[in-house]
């Protein structure tokens, strides 16, 4: 085992002694609705996110009427969101790439392709990224892909997993020979993270479960607070909060 995947998994192990193993849905999301959540999830918080989420699947109760919309009506929906005409422009674009080559909107298929397979073939369609496909990976299929958003970019290079200097360049790396079986939890608890104390200034180094392996320069061991706990990850939960509703 390479020195990289050992403090993977020492990594995880010391923010499952922080703060759990990430609870996950029993029944796993639809992956066109994640993709289009994950698009939604850019730049903006997830009560937000989640209500552009909601606004769509009431206005378009699917997605082939969606692709019917022009993409002023789709930014119109899902302004709460914020950066409405690229998000808009995105899903448009995406919904109306998938109708055109399955003729049908459902990335089912997607599910007897291996990891690298799967995200080639979303990353082919307009409108989609690394971090989307990713997402769709772990959250909707179970795959053991960590996606690499600003938090997980941030704090693995802090930690001194990976020395990427973009988040796509940083996918690659921490990927590579990946351990079994941790990525959600990995994943999850990064970003907790990132939120609560490895914040993208001043981090709260003196309270974080990591100091002591972590190797960022600008390490402050001072204590000081958490910041604000926030246990809703759209991702893990946007057909079960959407449903509940
Ligand atoms: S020790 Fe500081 S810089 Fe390192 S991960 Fe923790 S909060 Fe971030």
């Amino acid at each position: 085992m390479d020195s990289k995947t050992k403090l993977i998994i020492k990594v995880n192990k010391l923010l499952i002694d922080k703060f759990g193993i990430p609870p996950r849905n029993k029944s796993l999301p639809d992956p066109v609705d994640m993709l289009i959540a994950t698009i939604l999830s850019q730049n903006t918080n997830d009560n937000n996110s989640y209500k552009a989420f909601k606004n769509l699947k009431e206005k378009y109760p699917t997605w082939e009427e969606a692709a019917k919309a022009n993409r002023e009506e789709i930014e119109h929906s899902i302004k709460v969101a914020g950066l409405g005409k690229q998000k808009s422009a995105a899903i448009k674009n995406f919904l109306t790439d998938i109708q055109k080559k399955q003729k049908t909107i459902t990335l089912n298929y997607l599910k007897k392709l291996d990891e690298n397979s799967a995200i080639e073939e979303l990353i082919n369609y307009n409108g989609v990224g690394v971090k989307t496909a990713s997402c769709v990976l772990l959250f909707s299929m179970n795959r053991n892909i960590c996606p690499v958003d600003t938090h997980v970019h941030r704090t693995v290079n802090r930690i001194g997993i990976v020395s990427g200097k973009t988040p796509d360049k940083t996918f690659m790396l921490i990927n590579k020979n990946f351990p079994p079986k941790i990525a959600h939890s990995f994943h999850t608890n990064l970003i907790r993270l990132g939120r609560e104390i490895c914040k993208p200034k001043n981090p709260s180094c003196g309270i974080c479960p990591l100091n002591k392996i972590c190797i960022y320069e600008e390490k402050d061991l001072q204590i000081k607070k958490m910041h604000k706990k926030n246990d809703f990850m759209l991702l893990d939960n946007i057909e079960t909060k959407y449903s509940e509703k």
